[in-house]
């Protein structure tokens, strides 16, 4: 929520922060009052900033929003490992989309320079300051972004998994999840809830399982209190080692691109 501020943007922080409460106390104080329904809740929080960083091909402010939003992943953490369990509640952490085509340096010639021949470079860097990269697009764009998640309901997302492969591992289609969401977790994978007793609804609305007999985790946890689907958007790293992950182990993707000549 600080994209927008005045300053040069030089380095991150760099610039006086504006008064917006940050993500992560915004993500708790969202947590403790929808987390007081006995009847569970879902919310979506989103680090929509990492966005707008992205069309303006801001380096700077990406960092910053990204560590708000990482941050903000971290409360969701505690706030269930305090108030709920990984039995009771779900958490999934994603992106809607990528924004700005952010790559390495140099992988698109320019009339400064001409050499690059459209080959992928890592992002490399030292410690403390910005990595060496490139932004090749001001727009949304198809680039695959991570998916994790940890909870109750993890195995139905693992069941719908669409393939693996053969350099990012197993990947899902973003529609499925959405309709996981809607027709089992949302509905308890029964028919519309307005219309319970609709004469040709053949799924026995009352036994908790799934249509195609998945866990029914989650939806127990919406039913009995403190579910939480926090679908959050931005990128992060330290995530891969503490949630299930079906993407993301950048080693190797970077030796499948060399095996490829890519690199
Ligand atoms: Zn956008």
């Amino acid at each position: 929520m600080q994209n927008s501020r005045s300053g040069e943007a030089k380095a991150p922080y760099s610039d006086p922060l504006n008064d917006v409460v940050d993500l992560p106390t915004m993500t708790t104080g969202a947590l403790n009052a929808l987390g007081q329904d006995e009847d569970g809740f879902s919310v979506m929080i989103e680090g929509g900033a990492i966005d707008w960083a992205g069309h303006g091909n801001n380096p700077v402010r990406d960092i910053e929003e990204t560590q708000d939003f990482n941050k903000s992943v971290d409360a969701a953490i505690k706030w269930v490992e305090e108030n709920s369990s990984w039995e009771d509640t779900l958490l999934v952490v994603t992106a809607d989309h990528e924004t700005g085509y952010l790559s390495g340096a140099n992988e698109v010639p320019t009339e400064d320079n001409p050499e690059a021949d459209n080959r992928f470079n890592a992002m490399e860097g030292e410690k403390g300051k910005v990595a060496r990269h490139g932004w090749y697009s001001g727009q949304h764009t198809n680039q695959l972004v991570p998916f994790f998640f940890k909870g109750a309901g993890s195995e139905d997302i693992m069941a719908r998994t669409s393939g693996t492969d053969s350099v990012r591992g197993e990947y899902i289609d973003n529609t499925l999840v959405a309709n996981l969401v809607f027709d089992e977790w949302w509905n308890d994978g029964t028919d519309s809830a307005g219309d319970p007793e609709q004469p040709g609804d053949t799924a026995n609305p009352s036994d908790g399982e799934g249509k195609d007999g998945s866990s029914k985790g989650f939806a127990a946890g919406l039913a009995t209190g403190l579910g939480i689907l926090g679908a959050v958007v931005g990128g992060l790293g330290f995530l891969a080692t503490q949630m299930g992950v079906l993407t993301i182990d950048l080693q190797p993707i970077y030796e499948q691109l060399k095996r490829m000549g890519l690199r």
